[in-house]
């Protein structure tokens, strides 16, 4: 039937539900449709943008370029030079910005100029550089393709294509990624409204492509203090509009150094799903862009500090992203058998919302009812890693982990901070008057006690996880039981947020830290954890803490436990900047081995 109406028909499957998509034709009868036997909904969609929209798509899509996913809640940093010069220029960045937290490389193999006496580019010896650096550092790579006529190459060499700002309408340019299937990152015009951007962005997705990244890379006015006006507001407009992940390029916005890192620190802070920024060794001598790239160092103080913002609108900078993508892939090939994650409790909790975060969206998680379950399932081999909390800002330290961690010969993989922002949570529909139950884990109740202490009237009832709790409230008839939990909880359970941030303190943290079997193989491990007792006799602890800092050994963490059985004796966790497994740490190990009774390395990640 819509064929005959002359519409263009696109099928596809949202969460369980066929969608059928019918483009080109408007003023359908939707009572119509939906008198049709199958049709549950038939929703008009009345933006010009139809397959870029959230009504079509209303979950976020997560554009995967090679091993990375753009999209999710891990930021994703892309740098490199603005132009390929030569295959050391090439690597020398590469290496730089793969040390300080790049999982994408950038690099223009064919330059658009303003004059055609600059430098126009390496072409395609450019793209063969560009692949020898996805060899050697591990990094999918992205450049920018002017012509239909280097899909070929474009296809052979690299991982995603950029579409340059003067080429957003460059129509038949944009079909042609379209039918190149790659992932594309569309940077928007220097004069262009978001919704021509969109439309732009349509073409692409119109050839049955869907994996396009928004670049919003400065636009066009009357300041001439920036090289272009950073459009930061593009983000939550986008957000709302579309569900194709937004990456922003402070270099091109700004065009001058010193602007980039305040401006890509702001974007984080907006909601951009990646940053693109252009890095260079020799700023100075560059053959293009130079004045706008950042130093190797600068690139490397902007992602420690994007790693501080990132938690605060729930997102993490993974400094080991790429480390865990390759030996995640290793272990399936090896193994044959799919990597799954234990979590306590359920899904929906905060150790499931950590586990995406370190992980990836797709890692399958095995919900168990106790910390220890965790353990014995990583320990039998029935999941790869486990999720544990260790210590909450708010709270303090959860003990019981820390047992287990001296209980079970297990090592600790790596570790993440999240923010954990409560909730409120009841039945759809359900109001605070008529509540006379809140449901959550004790550690919620504590972190909720000032809000809590409002309503003394509410019986509390815990349980082992806010995931649970989601879950029980949503299987119960009555609308007077609350659960407090995560807004990501009560979407997956079909619940609704009453009242939003009731934690006591915004600043409320909790550290998570992944458990494996084996010690962490790969990657360049920053941070360690030792556990070991001393014995009861004078300055033993002393002892140690002067090991540390005769080796300047920066100490982050130092928390005391009584060893079961010998009253007033204890065993201490450490925490240190510095990787202990290392050839030259070993005699550093030893000295501490001397004065302790006891010192397991709990691992290095
Ligand atoms: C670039 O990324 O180097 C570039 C030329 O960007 P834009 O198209 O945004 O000017
Ligand atoms: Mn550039």
């Amino acid at each position: 039937m819509l064929f005959n109406q002359g519409c263009v028909v696109r099928e596809m499957n949202e969460a369980g539900h066929n969608v059928i998509g019918a483009l080109g034709k408007s003023g359908l009868d939707t009572a119509m449709l939906e008198a049709l036997p199958g049709v549950e909904k038939a929703v008009p969609i009345p933006t010009p943008f139809k397959l870029v929209s959230r009504q079509w798509h209303p979950e976020d899509t997560v554009v995967q370029v090679g091993n990375v996913a753009v999209g999710g809640q891990r930021i994703v940093v892309i740098a490199g030079p603005c132009a390929i010069e030569s295959r050391d220029q090439a690597l020398t960045i590469a290496r730089a910005v793969r040390r300080y937290g790049a999982v994408m490389y950038r690099g223009g193999a064919f330059k658009p100029r303003t004059s055609p006496y600059s430098f126009q580019g390496m072409e395609e010896e450019g793209l063969k550089i560009l692949a020898q650096v996805r060899e050697e550092t591990g990094m999918p790579v992205v450049t920018e393709m002017t012509s239909p006529s280097q899909a070929d190459m474009m296809a052979k060499y690299v991982d995603a294509v950029q579409v340059g700002a003067r080429n957003m309408q460059n129509f038949e340019l944009l079909k042609c990624v379209g039918r190149l299937g790659k992932p594309v990152v569309l940077k928007r015009g220097l004069a262009s409204t978001i919704k021509e951007w969109l439309m732009s962005a349509e073409y692409i997705l119109s050839e049955g492509n869907d994996k396009v990244i928004l670049c919003e890379r400065g636009i066009r006015t009357f300041e001439p203090y920036t090289r272009n006006t950073l459009d930061l507001s593009a983000i939550p407009v986008l957000k709302q509009l579309t569900h194709l992940p937004v990456v922003i390029d402070p270099s091109h916005a700004t065009g001058i150094r010193e602007k980039v890192s305040p401006m890509a620190r702001a974007a984080v802070a907006a909601g951009a799903d990646a940053l693109m920024v252009e890095v260079h060794h020799d700023p100075d001598n560059a053959l293009s862009d130079g004045p706008q790239s950042l130093y190797p160092e600068q690139f490397g103080q902007l992602t420690r500090d994007i790693y501080v913002i990132a938690p605060v609108v729930g997102k993490q900078l993974d400094f080991s992203y790429l480390d865990k993508a390759a030996e995640e892939s290793m272990q399936t090939a090896t193994q044959g058998k799919a990597i799954k994650t234990a979590i306590m409790g359920e899904i929906g909790t905060f150790s499931h919302n950590a586990c995406i975060q370190y992980f990836g969206d797709d890692m399958p998680v095995a919900p168990k009812p106790s910390y220890r379950a965790i353990f014995e399932a990583v320990k039998a081999g029935d999941t790869q890693y486990g999720v544990i909390p260790l210590e909450n800002s708010l709270t303090g330290s959860i003990h019981e982990n820390y047992d287990l961690l001296l209980e079970y010969d297990l090592s600790i993989t790596g570790d993440l901070t999240l923010r954990i922002v409560h909730h409120l949570i009841g039945k759809p529909g359900a109001t605070m008057d008529e509540l006379k139950t809140v449901i959550a884990p004790s550690q919620a109740i504590d972190q909720c006690r000032r809000f809590l202490d409002q309503h003394e009237g509410w019986q509390r009832v815990t349980v082992n996880a806010t995931g649970s709790a989601v879950k029980a409230i949503s299987q119960m008839e009555n609308n007077d039981v609350a659960a407090i939990g995560s807004r990501e909880a009560a979407q997956l359970f079909g619940m609704a947020v009453i009242e939003t941030g009731i934690e006591t303190n915004p600043r409320n943290y909790t550290r998570f830290v992944v458990i494996a079997a084996q010690p962490r193989s790969n990657g360049n491990r920053k941070r360690s954890s030792l556990v070991y007792s001393t014995g009861n006799q004078p300055g033993a602890l002393f002892e140690i803490l002067k090991i540390f800092t005769e080796n300047q050994i920066n100490l982050v963490k130092l928390e005391s436990r009584p060893i079961h059985g010998k009253p007033w004796e204890y065993m201490f966790y450490a925490d240190v900047e510095t990787d202990v497994t290392t050839a030259s740490f070993a005699p550093i190990l030893e000295a501490i081995r001397k004065k302790t009774d006891y010192l397991k390395v709990l691992g290095a990640y």
